[in-house]
Order: C-alpha cells, then sequence, then structure tokens
C-alpha cells in the first residue's frame, strides 16, 4: 500500500517537474514592429516569451504589458545582438534566472536599415547593418543551440530575412549582402542540426508597414506591389508562427517569402 503511495508520489513528483519545465520563445528585436506583433502572435500560441530590445525600454515594456494584458507570460531583455559579450552575459543571467527553462523558438528579427549608394556608403553604414543581421544571428543562435541541441532535441529557429536579400534592391548593398547571408546560414544550419529535430527556416517579408519602412514613399511603392499595399507585421507573426508550430515540423532550410506578389 505504501509502495503504491511512493509510486503515486514519486510519479506526481515527476509529473510536477515535467510540467514545471517551460518552453520560452525569443524574439530579437521584440520591441516594436515585425518583432513586437510576433512577439504577440506566439503568446497566444501559449509560449512565455522573451522581448529583446536593443534601446527602446518603453516600447518592450509596451510589448510585454499587451502581452501580460491577455493573459499571457513575457519579460523584456535588453541586450545588444551583434555585441558578443552582451549576447553571452545576458543570456546566461537569463539562464540562471531559468534553471528549469529553456528556449525552443528563436526568431531572430533584430535588423536595421542605413540605405546609401554603394559608392557613398560609409564604413558604419555597410558595418552596423551587416552586424546586426548577421553578427546578431550567429552569436544569439550560437548560444541557444548549445541547449537546443544535446539537451533538449527540439528546437524552432526562424530568421527574419528580406525581399532585399532574395533579389538585391539598389541603396541596399549593405542590406542586401546581410539578408543573403542571412538566408545562406539558414539554409547551412538547417542541414546541421536537422538530425536533431531543430528546424531552422527564413521569411522574407517585402513591404511592410513598420517604423523602418516610415520615411518611404508608400504611394509610389505600393504601385510596385501586385497585390497594391504594404503587408502588416501581423501577417508576417502568422507565418513566423506557422513555421515554429508543430504543423511545420517537416519544413526545414526554406525561405518562404511573404510579399503580395512583388517577388514570385
Ligand atoms: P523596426 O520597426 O525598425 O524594429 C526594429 C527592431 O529591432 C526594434 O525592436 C529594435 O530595438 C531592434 N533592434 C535593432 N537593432 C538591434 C540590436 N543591435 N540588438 C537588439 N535589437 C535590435 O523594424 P521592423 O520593420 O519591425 O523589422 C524587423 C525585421 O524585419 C528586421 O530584421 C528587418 O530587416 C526585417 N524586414 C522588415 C521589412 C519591412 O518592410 N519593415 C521588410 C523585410 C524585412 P529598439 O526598439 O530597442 O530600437
Amino acid at each position: 500500500m505504501s509502495n503504491f503511495a511512493e509510486i503515486s508520489d514519486s510519479r506526481l513528483l515527476l509529473s510536477h517537474i515535467f510540467i514545471a519545465v517551460m518552453k520560452y520563445a525569443l524574439v530579437t528585436g521584440g520591441s516594436r514592429g515585425i518583432g513586437r506583433a510576433i512577439c504577440l502572435k506566439l503568446a497566444s500560441d501559449g509560449y512565455p516569451v522573451i522581448v529583446n530590445y536593443k534601446s527602446n525600454a518603453e516600447e518592450a515594456s509596451r510589448t510585454v504589458n499587451m502581452i501580460r494584458e491577455k493573459g499571457g507570460e513575457a519579460e523584456a531583455l535588453q541586450f545588444d545582438v551583434k555585441n558578443a559579450a552582451e549576447v553571452e552575459a545576458c543570456l546566461t543571467d537569463w539562464e540562471n534566472r531559468h534553471p528549469d527553462d529553456y528556449v525552443s523558438v528563436l526568431v531572430n528579427n533584430a535588423g536595421i536599415r542605413h540605405d546609401n549608394v554603394m559608392f557613398m556608403m560609409s564604413d558604419d553604414e555597410w558595418h552596423s547593418v551587416i552586424d546586426t543581421t548577421l553578427d546578431g544571428f550567429f552569436y544569439v543562435t550560437r548560444f541557444l543551440l548549445r541547449h537546443m541541441m544535446p539537451r533538449r532535441r527540439q528546437g524552432r529557429i526562424i530568421n527574419v530575412a528580406s525581399l532585399s536579400g532574395l533579389k538585391g534592391l539598389p541603396g541596399q548593398a549593405n542590406y542586401s549582402a546581410a539578408k543573403a547571408a542571412l538566408i545562406g546560414a539558414t539554409k547551412a544550419l538547417a542541414q546541421e542540426v536537422a538530425a536533431r529535430d531543430v528546424t531552422v527556416n527564413a521569411v522574407a517579408p517585402g513591404f511592410i508597414d513598420t517604423d523602418m519602412t516610415r520615411d518611404l514613399n508608400h504611394d509610389e511603392l505600393k504601385e510596385l506591389v501586385p497585390m497594391k499595399r504594404f503587408g502588416t507585421a501581423d501577417e508576417v507573426a502568422a507565418l513566423v508562427s506557422f513555421l515554429a508550430g508543430d504543423s511545420a515540423a517537416y519544413i526545414t532550410g526554406e525561405v518562404i517569402s511573404i510579399n503580395g506578389g512583388l517577388y514570385t
């Protein structure tokens, strides 16, 4: 009798331990725009969300509050994705505060634009754009892979690339190079980690209505889009949510365009 009680006690304990392990989603650049929409969508899918940002603490806490108001769980985490030491320190600290939890969905979304024609492009315009996208992807993904692969054997990595990385856009040699490299890295990494049940995919948005595209001439650019409009951040978030979900378990190494027919 007492043995049964012990067994069921230990099962209860095990089930509690099992339930206590939480699978988080980390979205880099989650404070605004597409990243915020992804945070909200993944939270509504049931993930506790880590909202990374670089400097805009106010917008990051707005994202966190929007999630909490809807009953979800979120926390803001400030680090510059292109700074290796900061990435390492912040994520190590997060892991120390969450010893039983792990990040099972990583969305590498942080990105910036500094457009210029190549012959006038400064070193800073070149490096800042490439470093944010590419170093950011590398430092954050490398850190989390160490835990996704050997211990958990499960994960989803979704990289936010761009139409610019597929097609090349004039005035964006830096941005096109960064996003094309991100697509190459997506395909390489997908093959490295496939056997561990980690999928790696990219989404390639066209023109999406966010702060990043605020300075562009919308009326002129809409005419280039077969659907005659900019996309919304929510539309990109829905695609990311699909790739993060169980239904996409056999999709890896893909780049999925979301651009209203602009590049087909
Ligand atoms: P956005 O509104 O300008 O937001 C950019 C986000 O990235 C912010 O959360 C910002 O944080 C964060 N960020 C920038 N540099 C960072 C760094 N070094 N470390 C950590 N976070 C950093 O941009 P968006 O339009 O949502 O773009 C999101 C992604 O989609 C980018 O990768 C972009 O290239 C890509 N994309 C956008 C479009 C478009 O039309 N909008 C099209 C194709 C692809 P702070 O708030 O702290 O500044």
